[in-house]
Protein backbone atom coordinates (compact mmCIF):
# COMPACT_ATOMS: atom_id res chain seq x y z
CA UNK A 1 0.00 0.00 0.00
CA UNK A 2 0.82 3.56 -0.19
CA UNK A 3 2.71 6.05 2.03
CA UNK A 4 2.15 8.91 -0.30
CA UNK A 5 -1.35 7.61 -0.63
CA UNK A 6 -2.16 8.17 2.95
CA UNK A 7 -0.99 11.98 2.49
CA UNK A 8 -2.87 12.40 -0.61
CA UNK A 9 -6.07 11.16 0.67
CA UNK A 10 -6.56 13.36 3.20
CA UNK A 11 -7.62 16.23 0.59
CA UNK A 12 -10.07 13.73 -0.61
CA UNK A 13 -13.84 15.30 -0.55
CA UNK A 14 -16.03 13.39 1.48
CA UNK A 15 -19.28 12.06 -0.59
CA UNK A 16 -22.31 11.18 0.55
CA UNK A 17 -22.34 6.97 0.43
CA UNK A 18 -25.28 5.02 0.52
CA UNK A 19 -25.31 2.25 3.20
CA UNK A 20 -25.76 -1.33 2.42
CA UNK A 21 -27.76 -3.74 4.33
CA UNK A 22 -25.38 -6.52 4.74
CA UNK A 23 -27.24 -10.07 6.26
CA UNK A 24 -25.23 -10.11 9.26
CA UNK A 25 -27.70 -10.80 11.68
CA UNK A 26 -27.41 -13.94 13.95
CA UNK A 27 -29.15 -12.62 16.62
CA UNK A 28 -31.15 -16.23 17.14
CA UNK A 29 -33.09 -15.00 19.88
CA UNK A 30 -35.53 -12.38 18.13
CA UNK A 31 -37.22 -15.33 15.82
CA UNK A 32 -38.09 -17.87 18.67
CA UNK A 33 -40.93 -17.46 20.47
CA UNK A 34 -40.05 -20.18 22.66
CA UNK A 35 -36.95 -19.03 23.53
CA UNK A 36 -35.49 -20.23 26.95
CA UNK A 37 -33.26 -18.71 29.23
CA UNK A 38 -30.36 -18.94 26.72
CA UNK A 39 -29.60 -15.34 25.69
CA UNK A 40 -26.79 -15.74 24.07
CA UNK A 41 -26.09 -14.63 20.75
CA UNK A 42 -25.48 -18.10 18.73
CA UNK A 43 -23.38 -17.79 15.66
CA UNK A 44 -23.86 -19.97 12.78
CA UNK A 45 -21.27 -22.61 13.27
CA UNK A 46 -18.86 -21.77 11.21
CA UNK A 47 -15.49 -24.29 10.27
CA UNK A 48 -12.09 -24.07 12.29
CA UNK A 49 -9.49 -21.93 10.65
CA UNK A 50 -6.28 -24.48 10.73
CA UNK A 51 -3.53 -21.69 11.65
CA UNK A 52 -0.65 -24.56 11.30
CA UNK A 53 -1.84 -24.68 8.20
CA UNK A 54 -2.30 -21.54 7.03
CA UNK A 55 1.43 -20.85 8.29
CA UNK A 56 2.70 -23.80 6.04
CA UNK A 57 1.02 -22.13 3.27
CA UNK A 58 2.37 -18.71 4.23
CA UNK A 59 5.99 -20.61 4.56
CA UNK A 60 5.67 -22.44 1.45
CA UNK A 61 5.63 -18.68 -0.35
CA UNK A 62 8.13 -17.43 0.75
CA UNK A 63 9.70 -20.20 -0.04
CA UNK A 64 9.50 -19.14 -3.04
CA UNK A 65 11.72 -16.22 -2.97
CA UNK A 66 10.81 -12.79 -3.36
CA UNK A 67 7.67 -13.03 -5.76
CA UNK A 68 8.86 -9.94 -8.17
CA UNK A 69 7.00 -9.34 -11.12
CA UNK A 70 9.13 -11.07 -14.16
CA UNK A 71 10.87 -13.21 -11.78
CA UNK A 72 11.05 -16.91 -11.78
CA UNK A 73 10.08 -17.05 -8.31
CA UNK A 74 6.94 -15.03 -9.62
CA UNK A 75 5.99 -17.84 -12.16
CA UNK A 76 7.17 -20.77 -9.67
CA UNK A 77 4.80 -19.11 -7.25
CA UNK A 78 1.88 -18.47 -9.09
CA UNK A 79 1.87 -22.22 -10.68
CA UNK A 80 2.00 -23.12 -7.16
CA UNK A 81 -1.17 -21.05 -5.53
CA UNK A 82 -3.47 -22.25 -9.25
CA UNK A 83 -2.97 -25.94 -8.35
CA UNK A 84 -3.40 -25.59 -4.63
CA UNK A 85 -6.46 -23.75 -5.03
CA UNK A 86 -7.97 -25.75 -8.19
CA UNK A 87 -7.80 -28.97 -5.21
CA UNK A 88 -10.20 -26.51 -2.74
CA UNK A 89 -12.40 -24.11 -5.27
CA UNK A 90 -14.58 -24.82 -8.10
CA UNK A 91 -12.74 -22.78 -10.62
CA UNK A 92 -9.73 -21.10 -10.96
CA UNK A 93 -9.15 -18.16 -13.35
CA UNK A 94 -5.22 -16.84 -14.33
CA UNK A 95 -6.10 -13.77 -15.52
CA UNK A 96 -2.43 -12.80 -17.07
CA UNK A 97 -1.69 -9.17 -18.12
CA UNK A 98 0.66 -6.84 -18.80
CA UNK A 99 1.32 -3.03 -16.97
CA UNK A 100 3.40 -0.14 -16.93
CA UNK A 101 5.41 0.53 -14.10
CA UNK A 102 7.04 3.70 -12.82
CA UNK A 103 10.28 3.03 -13.91
CA UNK A 104 8.58 2.56 -17.45
CA UNK A 105 9.30 -1.42 -17.26
CA UNK A 106 6.94 -3.89 -18.67
CA UNK A 107 5.12 -5.84 -16.14
CA UNK A 108 3.73 -9.27 -16.47
CA UNK A 109 1.18 -10.12 -14.28
CA UNK A 110 -1.08 -13.00 -13.08
CA UNK A 111 -4.20 -12.27 -10.86
CA UNK A 112 -5.67 -15.87 -9.62
CA UNK A 113 -9.14 -15.84 -8.88
CA UNK A 114 -10.68 -19.05 -7.22
CA UNK A 115 -14.34 -19.14 -7.20
CA UNK A 116 -16.95 -21.43 -4.87
CA UNK A 117 -20.96 -22.00 -5.91
CA UNK A 118 -19.69 -19.23 -9.15
CA UNK A 119 -23.48 -19.93 -10.17
CA UNK A 120 -24.93 -17.79 -6.74
CA UNK A 121 -25.72 -14.32 -7.80
CA UNK A 122 -25.30 -13.72 -3.23
CA UNK A 123 -21.52 -13.50 -3.34
CA UNK A 124 -18.82 -12.37 -1.09
CA UNK A 125 -15.79 -11.05 -1.89
CA UNK A 126 -11.97 -12.06 -0.32
CA UNK A 127 -8.82 -10.70 -1.83
CA UNK A 128 -5.22 -10.17 -0.39
CA UNK A 129 -1.88 -9.86 -2.70
CA UNK A 130 0.80 -11.81 -3.74
CA UNK A 131 4.02 -10.37 -4.68
CA UNK A 132 6.33 -8.89 -2.53
CA UNK A 133 8.01 -5.69 -3.07
CA UNK A 134 11.05 -5.43 -5.34
CA UNK A 135 12.77 -3.11 -2.90
CA UNK A 136 13.42 -2.57 1.30
CA UNK A 137 13.09 0.98 0.58
CA UNK A 138 11.97 1.70 4.20
CA UNK A 139 15.22 -0.06 5.26
CA UNK A 140 18.77 1.44 6.25
CA UNK A 141 20.67 -1.25 4.31
CA UNK A 142 20.15 -3.42 0.81
CA UNK A 143 17.58 -1.02 -0.33
CA UNK A 144 17.56 -2.01 -3.59
CA UNK A 145 17.04 -5.76 -2.98
CA UNK A 146 13.68 -7.30 -2.85
CA UNK A 147 12.07 -8.46 0.40
CA UNK A 148 10.23 -11.95 1.62
CA UNK A 149 7.02 -10.29 1.95
CA UNK A 150 5.99 -12.97 4.87
CA UNK A 151 3.82 -10.62 6.31
CA UNK A 152 3.56 -7.96 3.14
CA UNK A 153 1.93 -9.91 0.71
CA UNK A 154 2.31 -14.07 2.06
CA UNK A 155 0.57 -13.71 5.34
CA UNK A 156 -2.72 -12.62 3.73
CA UNK A 157 -2.90 -15.09 1.11
CA UNK A 158 -2.30 -17.57 3.61
CA UNK A 159 -4.90 -17.45 5.39
CA UNK A 160 -6.95 -17.07 2.75
CA UNK A 161 -5.83 -20.27 1.01
CA UNK A 162 -6.32 -21.99 4.83
CA UNK A 163 -10.43 -20.44 4.39
CA UNK A 164 -10.44 -21.76 0.83
CA UNK A 165 -9.89 -25.43 2.14
CA UNK A 166 -12.13 -25.13 5.03
CA UNK A 167 -15.18 -23.95 2.63
CA UNK A 168 -14.00 -26.94 0.15
CA UNK A 169 -14.72 -29.56 3.44
CA UNK A 170 -17.69 -27.35 4.44
CA UNK A 171 -19.71 -26.05 1.61
CA UNK A 172 -21.38 -22.11 1.91
CA UNK A 173 -24.55 -21.62 1.20
CA UNK A 174 -23.46 -18.14 -0.64
CA UNK A 175 -20.90 -17.71 -3.52
CA UNK A 176 -17.14 -17.02 -2.55
CA UNK A 177 -14.31 -15.30 -4.46
CA UNK A 178 -10.97 -15.07 -3.73
CA UNK A 179 -8.97 -13.46 -5.96
CA UNK A 180 -4.93 -13.27 -5.10
CA UNK A 181 -4.15 -9.79 -7.04
CA UNK A 182 -0.47 -9.53 -8.55
CA UNK A 183 1.77 -6.49 -8.67
CA UNK A 184 0.61 -4.80 -5.51
CA UNK A 185 3.76 -3.52 -4.07
CA UNK A 186 5.52 -1.97 -7.52
CA UNK A 187 4.62 1.22 -6.25
CA UNK A 188 6.77 4.46 -6.31
CA UNK A 189 9.53 4.44 -3.96
CA UNK A 190 9.78 8.14 -1.45
CA UNK A 191 13.41 8.67 -3.19
CA UNK A 192 12.35 7.25 -6.80
CA UNK A 193 14.25 9.65 -9.47
CA UNK A 194 11.42 8.63 -11.87
CA UNK A 195 8.84 11.57 -12.63
CA UNK A 196 6.11 11.02 -10.17
CA UNK A 197 3.35 8.39 -11.15
CA UNK A 198 -0.24 8.29 -9.73
CA UNK A 199 -1.37 5.09 -8.74
CA UNK A 200 1.27 3.42 -9.06
CA UNK A 201 0.48 0.58 -6.39
CA UNK A 202 -2.14 -2.18 -6.45
CA UNK A 203 -1.54 -2.33 -10.52
CA UNK A 204 -2.96 -6.14 -10.17
CA UNK A 205 -6.26 -4.84 -8.80
CA UNK A 206 -6.70 -1.82 -11.24
CA UNK A 207 -6.28 -4.37 -13.96
CA UNK A 208 -8.69 -6.24 -12.53
CA UNK A 209 -11.18 -3.62 -11.44
CA UNK A 210 -10.79 -2.60 -15.49
CA UNK A 211 -11.32 -5.95 -16.74
CA UNK A 212 -13.78 -8.11 -14.38
CA UNK A 213 -12.80 -11.99 -14.66
CA UNK A 214 -16.57 -12.52 -16.03
CA UNK A 215 -18.85 -9.67 -17.02
CA UNK A 216 -21.26 -7.84 -14.91
CA UNK A 217 -18.96 -9.56 -11.93
CA UNK A 218 -20.33 -7.89 -8.48
CA UNK A 219 -19.86 -9.27 -5.36
CA UNK A 220 -22.59 -7.78 -2.14
CA UNK A 221 -19.02 -6.92 -0.41
CA UNK A 222 -15.60 -7.61 0.12
CA UNK A 223 -12.49 -8.12 2.15
CA UNK A 224 -9.10 -7.32 1.78
CA UNK A 225 -6.22 -8.91 4.21
CA UNK A 226 -2.47 -7.42 3.97
CA UNK A 227 -0.46 -7.17 6.26
CA UNK A 228 -2.14 -9.08 8.78
CA UNK A 229 0.54 -11.85 10.10
CA UNK A 230 2.51 -10.47 12.97
CA UNK A 231 2.22 -11.07 16.48
CA UNK A 232 0.00 -8.77 18.71
CA UNK A 233 -1.49 -7.00 15.45
CA UNK A 234 -4.21 -4.79 15.93
CA UNK A 235 -6.66 -3.82 13.01
CA UNK A 236 -7.87 -0.74 13.41
CA UNK A 237 -11.07 0.68 11.11
CA UNK A 238 -9.37 2.52 8.40
CA UNK A 239 -10.50 5.76 6.29
CA UNK A 240 -10.79 4.42 3.31
CA UNK A 241 -12.85 1.83 4.06
CA UNK A 242 -14.92 3.71 6.51
CA UNK A 243 -15.34 6.05 3.54
CA UNK A 244 -16.47 3.60 0.73
CA UNK A 245 -18.28 0.52 2.81
CA UNK A 246 -19.08 1.81 6.41
CA UNK A 247 -21.57 -0.88 7.36
CA UNK A 248 -19.18 -3.71 5.96
CA UNK A 249 -16.53 -2.26 9.01
CA UNK A 250 -19.12 -2.78 10.98
CA UNK A 251 -20.09 -6.14 10.31
CA UNK A 252 -16.86 -7.24 9.96
CA UNK A 253 -15.35 -5.96 13.32
CA UNK A 254 -18.66 -6.91 14.90
CA UNK A 255 -18.18 -10.55 13.73
CA UNK A 256 -14.58 -10.40 15.25
CA UNK A 257 -15.45 -8.88 17.98
CA UNK A 258 -18.76 -11.61 18.60
CA UNK A 259 -16.38 -14.86 18.26
CA UNK A 260 -13.35 -13.49 20.78
CA UNK A 261 -11.03 -11.54 18.85
CA UNK A 262 -11.48 -8.10 20.74
CA UNK A 263 -7.63 -7.75 20.86
CA UNK A 264 -7.27 -7.50 16.88
CA UNK A 265 -9.85 -5.65 15.60
CA UNK A 266 -10.19 -2.59 17.85
CA UNK A 267 -12.65 0.27 16.97
CA UNK A 268 -10.29 2.99 16.17
CA UNK A 269 -11.05 4.81 13.45
CA UNK A 270 -7.69 5.92 11.65
CA UNK A 271 -6.37 7.54 8.82
CA UNK A 272 -6.88 6.71 5.09
CA UNK A 273 -4.55 4.40 2.70
CA UNK A 274 -4.31 3.23 -0.90
CA UNK A 275 -4.43 0.43 -0.56
CA UNK A 276 -5.87 -2.55 -3.28
CA UNK A 277 -9.70 -2.00 -1.89
CA UNK A 278 -9.33 1.31 -2.34
CA UNK A 279 -9.74 0.50 -6.90
CA UNK A 280 -11.71 -2.16 -5.72
CA UNK A 281 -14.24 0.51 -4.39
CA UNK A 282 -13.63 2.90 -6.74
CA UNK A 283 -13.55 1.36 -10.05
CA UNK A 284 -15.45 -2.25 -9.40
CA UNK A 285 -17.88 -0.02 -7.45
CA UNK A 286 -17.68 -3.60 -4.76
CA UNK A 287 -17.73 -2.53 -1.04
CA UNK A 288 -14.58 -3.61 -0.01
CA UNK A 289 -12.88 -3.43 3.05
CA UNK A 290 -9.17 -3.69 4.57
CA UNK A 291 -8.02 -5.56 6.96
CA UNK A 292 -4.61 -4.31 7.89
CA UNK A 293 -2.21 -3.88 10.90
CA UNK A 294 -2.29 0.03 12.12
CA UNK A 295 0.83 0.45 14.63
CA UNK A 296 0.55 4.16 16.26
CA UNK A 297 4.29 3.98 17.01
CA UNK A 298 5.89 3.29 13.61
CA UNK A 299 6.51 5.99 11.69
CA UNK A 300 4.51 4.83 8.86
CA UNK A 301 1.84 3.92 11.33
CA UNK A 302 2.33 0.29 9.37
CA UNK A 303 3.80 -2.85 11.01
CA UNK A 304 7.22 -1.65 11.76
CA UNK A 305 9.41 -4.08 9.73
CA UNK A 306 6.78 -2.34 6.46
CA UNK A 307 9.02 -2.41 3.50
CA UNK A 308 12.40 -3.78 5.17
CA UNK A 309 14.24 -6.67 4.92
CA UNK A 310 12.82 -7.89 8.08
CA UNK A 311 9.45 -8.73 6.52
CA UNK A 312 10.25 -12.42 7.23
CA UNK A 313 8.95 -15.84 7.76
CA UNK A 314 9.71 -15.85 11.34
CA UNK A 315 7.88 -12.71 12.40
CA UNK A 316 4.58 -14.38 11.28
CA UNK A 317 2.42 -15.27 13.87
CA UNK A 318 -0.16 -18.25 14.23
CA UNK A 319 -2.51 -16.76 16.68
CA UNK A 320 -3.09 -13.57 14.32
CA UNK A 321 -3.57 -15.72 11.19
CA UNK A 322 -6.23 -17.42 13.24
CA UNK A 323 -8.05 -13.96 14.06
CA UNK A 324 -8.29 -13.34 10.79
CA UNK A 325 -9.18 -16.74 9.17
CA UNK A 326 -12.15 -17.96 11.82
CA UNK A 327 -13.04 -14.67 11.63
CA UNK A 328 -13.74 -14.73 7.94
CA UNK A 329 -14.76 -17.92 7.92
CA UNK A 330 -17.48 -16.75 10.54
CA UNK A 331 -18.41 -13.51 8.44
CA UNK A 332 -19.06 -15.92 5.45
CA UNK A 333 -21.07 -18.86 7.39
CA UNK A 334 -23.22 -16.09 8.90
CA UNK A 335 -24.50 -15.99 4.82
CA UNK A 336 -26.41 -18.68 5.89
CA UNK A 337 -29.05 -16.62 8.52
CA UNK A 338 -31.43 -14.79 5.86
ZN1 LIG B 1 3.76 -3.39 0.73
Amino acid sequence: MDLRGVKCSFKWILVSISLILVSCNNDSTTNSSSATVNSVKAAPAAPIFNSDSAFAFVKRQTDFGPRIPNSVSQSKCAIWLAANMKQFADTVIVQSFQTRGFDGKTLNGKNIISSFNPTKGNRVLLCSHWDSRPWADQDSIDKDKPIDGANDGASGVGVLIEVARQLSIAKPDVGVDIIFFDIEDYGQPEDSKFPEMEDSYCLGSQYWAKNLHTPNYFARYGILLDMVGAAHATYTQEGTSNRYAPAVVDMVWKTANDIGYSDYFVFDKTKPIIDDHYYVNLLAQIKMVDVIQYDLSSRSNFWKHWHTHGDTIDKIDKNSLKACGQTLLQVVFNELVD
